[in-house]
């Protein structure tokens, strides 16, 4: 593995893989998911529901996110569940729905891609393929999605070091692609009390080591609700060019993870007070 020069300046203990390195490559990367363009002054608020569950459901959320002022909708069609038992998602049905929506709001859509074998299937709809946390060492994933010429949004896993993750990240540049957001969702820690421990830390580091975009996921990073206004303000203010949150048209009503899915009303509120932030630290939301 070429390493690069800056390694011992930083002293993060680590080779940073030189693909991903801002010691090779100073500026920042700037991801195009369908004219949204992530990593630049703006910050990207991607929204919408943890799973696509119904016409009704998506649309509804969809339209009202947009009016709120979200850039990108969010909602999985193949769901990584922890239970075999458990809603596993719609499938291409739900592709089907996020692209008729996408055709009437305009917002591109990002979707869960979990096995090389739908990587073409889940790219034939998605404006961006998302990678999540369970899989962000899937190897044969990583170098399937790098030899498309999609936009991909890698999770970090829940037990990976910030080594890892840019490992990870890696793997998928070294295929060719370099449009790779990353994105903090929150890793186990000894504390129960919320879903996981949000990792707030890991922007300002993944921002000096890498040139790529960073993102925060404050709804899987704490698990609460009431939580994740709190912790996506936090993360506009570290320094996050984005965020991606869940949000339900009936959060109570919802097939997979309500409990943490912000209402329609409590998503307007925050992007009012987002915008606030943003403009504090020298950044917009539109
Ligand atoms: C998701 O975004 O719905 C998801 C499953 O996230 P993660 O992979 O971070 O658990
Ligand atoms: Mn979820």
């Amino acid at each position: 593995m070429e390493t690069n020069p800056c390694n011992k300046l930083l002293n993060v203990g680590f080779s940073i893989p030189s693909k991903v390195s801002r010691a090779i490559k100073p500026d920042d990367t700037i991801v195009n998911v369908n004219g949204v363009l992530t990593g630049g002054p703006e910050i990207i608020i991607i929204a919408g529901p943890c799973a696509v569950e119904s016409q009704e459901q998506l649309f509804d959320t969809a339209r009202a996110v947009k009016v709120s002022g979200a850039m990108i909708l969010r909602g999985g069609a193949f769901k990584p569940r922890s239970s075999p038992y458990s809603f596993q998602g719609m499938g291409e049905e739900g592709l089907i729905l996020l692209s008729s929506i996408r055709a009437e709001t305009g917002l591109p859509i990002v979707t869960e891609v979990m096995d090389p074998r739908q990587v073409e299937l889940v790219g034939k709809y998605a404006d961006m393929l998302q990678i999540g946390s369970r899989n962000m060492q899937n190897y044969p994933l990583l170098k399937e999605v790098g030899m498309t010429r999609k936009p991909i949004l890698l999770k970090r896993g829940m037990m990976a070091t910030i080594e890892e993750f840019l490992l990870a990240a890696e793997y998928i540049l070294n295929q060719g692609n370099d449009q790779v957001i990353l994105c903090e969702r929150g890793i186990r820690t000894f504390e129960t009390s919320t879903r996981n421990t949000l990792d707030l830390s890991a922007v300002p580091m993944l921002k000096r080591l890498s040139h790529l975009p960073v993102i925060v996921d404050p709804s899987h990073g704490t698990g609460l609700r009431w939580m994740v206004p709190a912790m996506a303000k936090a993360a506009v203010a570290v320094g996050a060019d984005g965020l991606i949150m869940e949000v339900h048209y009936k959060p109570e009503a919802a097939l997979c993870d309500g409990h943490q899915s912000l209402d329609l009303d409590e998503f307007e509120t925050l992007m009012t007070d987002l915008r606030k932030i943003a403009l504090a630290v020298g950044r917009e939301i539109s």
